[in-house]
């Protein structure tokens, strides 16, 4: 029989660091309520769970690069009448959906929310240890470019399949000229029924010939995408622009000149 005074470490060879650090002030505590050892054992053992279960949401939020903030709490549904907060809570706590490897389209002017609601709804997956990344189209554009051309585009579409759930926010920023590699179509055909994408957008379907190389390729984007999707369309004014406006800063102008030229 192992010595007491080994505890400690017996648990730091298991990795068990939450028992380790907590089952000499559980086991006062025990003591004191006369707890059954099998209770003792058991409250060690949730312990231990619960904050793994805190790191992994830690890490995994962490890794998704998602926008800090943006979540249902902090979402106004005030500002979206035709948008029904049941839906997006919804889609935020039933992740079936990601199950399936469907996906989730945001159409929509500039500044109505479109970004915060895929971040809402991802940070609220990550909460149910579903693996998450955002990225800005573009950028993730650029870098499977510089994999294609270092002939590693299938090794990186491959470490992006860890992820259930990819967004790709301002999907309709991407140029013509960086979609003549094909890149993006490559991502959505690798991706089809088997990995979830969140799109944000202020181009609908009809526009989408400015994103990707061809009508055809466009057309074969749109079928795989929308194949196994909900599509929402946020029509309101934008936030931001009306937040500036509301506390009556110059940038309200500014705001509403940018938004004018994105579209
Ligand atoms: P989009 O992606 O549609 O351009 P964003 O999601 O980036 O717009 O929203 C612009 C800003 O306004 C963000 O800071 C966002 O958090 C905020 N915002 C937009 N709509 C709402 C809303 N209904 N409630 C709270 N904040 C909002
Ligand atoms: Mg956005």
């Amino acid at each position: 029989m192992p010595s007491p005074e080994t505890l400690p470490l017996l648990l730091k060879q298991l990795r068990l660091s939450t028992m380790a650090r907590l089952w000499e002030p559980l086991l006062v505590q025990s003591e004191e309520e006369r707890w059954d050892p099998s209770r003792y054992l058991a409250v060690l053992c949730e312990n231990e769970l619960n904050e793994r279960h805190s790191r992994r949401i830690a890490r995994f939020t962490k890794e998704s690069r998602l926008p800090m903030g943006k979540t249902l709490a902090t979402f106004d549904f005030g500002q979206t009448p035709k948008i029904k907060p049941e839906m997006i809570e919804a889609l935020t706590q039933n992740s079936d959906w990601v199950k399936r490897a469907e996906n989730l389209l945001f159409f929509g002017p500039s500044g109505v929310g479109k970004t915060h609601l895929a971040a809402a709804i991802s940070h609220g997956l990550i909460e149910q240890s579903i693996r998450v990344r955002h990225f800005s189209t573009t950028a993730l554009v650029q870098q499977m470019q510089q994999a294609r051309a270092d002939l590693r585009l299938e090794n990186y579409l491959a470490k992006l399949d860890k992820y259930a759930v990819i967004v790709l926010d301002d999907l309709g920023y991407v140029k013509k000229t960086e979609a003549e590699t094909h890149v993006l179509f490559e991502l959505i055909a690798h991706r089809y029924e088997t990995g979830s994408i969140i799109i944000t957008s202020n181009q609908p379907f009809g526009e989408w010939d400015k994103i990707f190389a061809d009508p055809s390729m466009t057309v074969a984007a749109i079928d795989r995408v929308v194949h196994h999707a909900t599509i929402i369309e946020i029509q309101a004014e934008s936030y931001r622009k009306r937040q500036a406006i509301l506390h009556n800063h110059p940038a309200g102008f500014e705001q509403a000149i940018a938004e004018k030229t994105d579209k």
